[in-house]
C-alpha cells in the first residue's frame, strides 16, 4: 500500500484480553517487527509469559500515551517520561547512548523529576546538540559514565566545545 499508513484503531483492543505479538499485529494492521519495536520502546509485557503476552489494557494505554507524546515534541534536551507523562530533562550524569547505527542512536537517561528510565531513538547527526542540550550548564562535571562508544565520546567532546564543532567535523571525516 502506498501513502500514509492507516491509523491504529485502538477501539479494537479489548482491555480484558491478553494478546500475543502476532495477534496484536493482525488486530491493528501492523507488522510483527513493528509490535516488537513497541516492546523495545516500552510497551509492557506480562511477566513470565512465553510466547510473550501483552495485556489489552496496557496496550491501549501505551498507544494513547505514545500518540500524546508525539504531539509534544521533546526538543533536544528532553526525553519522554512515561511516569510523568511528559517530556522531561534527564539527570545529566545518567545520560547514555546505545544501539548506535550510522543514522540513529538510542538516547537514554533517568528522569530528572522522578528517576524513571527514559529512552528514545534520535538522529545520530543531532547527537552532539542533544548531548550539549542535556548537559546541565550548572554542572560542568557531567560524567561520561555510560558512554562506551568511542564515536559517542568524540561527539560529546565536539558538543562540549561548540566553537570547535564545525572545524573538527571537517577535520574528522571518519564520523560514519
Ligand atoms: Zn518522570
Amino acid at each position: 500500500m502506498k501513502g500514509r499508513r492507516q491509523k491504529i484503531d485502538a477501539r479494537r483492543i479489548r482491555v480484558s484480553q491478553s494478546y500475543t505479538i502476532p495477534e496484536i499485529a493482525r488486530l491493528l494492521g501492523r507488522t510483527i517487527p513493528t509490535v516488537r519495536s513497541w516492546i523495545k520502546q516500552g510497551l509492557p509485557v506480562l511477566p513470565d509469559t512465553s510466547p510473550r503476552l501483552i495485556c489489552g489494557e496496557d496496550l491501549k494505554n501505551w498507544l494513547s500515551e505514545r500518540a500524546r507524546s508525539r504531539k509534544q515534541p521533546c526538543g533536544l534536551a528532553r526525553l519522554y517520561c512515561c511516569k510523568c507523562r511528559r517530556p522531561q530533562r534527564p539527570k545529566p550524569d545518567s545520560v547514555g547512548t546505545s544501539e548506535l547505527t550510522s543514522k540513529n542512536v538510542k538516547v537514554s537517561g533517568k528522569c530528572g523529576a522522578c528517576g524513571t528510565q527514559m529512552q528514545q531513538s534520535r538522529k545520530l547527526k543531532d547527537l552532539p546538540l542533544i548531548i550539549a542540550a542535556m548537559k546541565d550548564p550548572t554542572q560542568g562535571q557531567a560524567s561520561l559514565t555510560g558512554y562506551s562508544n568511542a564515536l559517542v565520546n568524540q561527539l560529546f567532546e565536539q558538543a562540549s566545545d561548540q566553537t570547535d564543532l564545525n572545524a573538527s567535523q571537517k577535520g574528522k571525516s571518519n564520523v560514519h
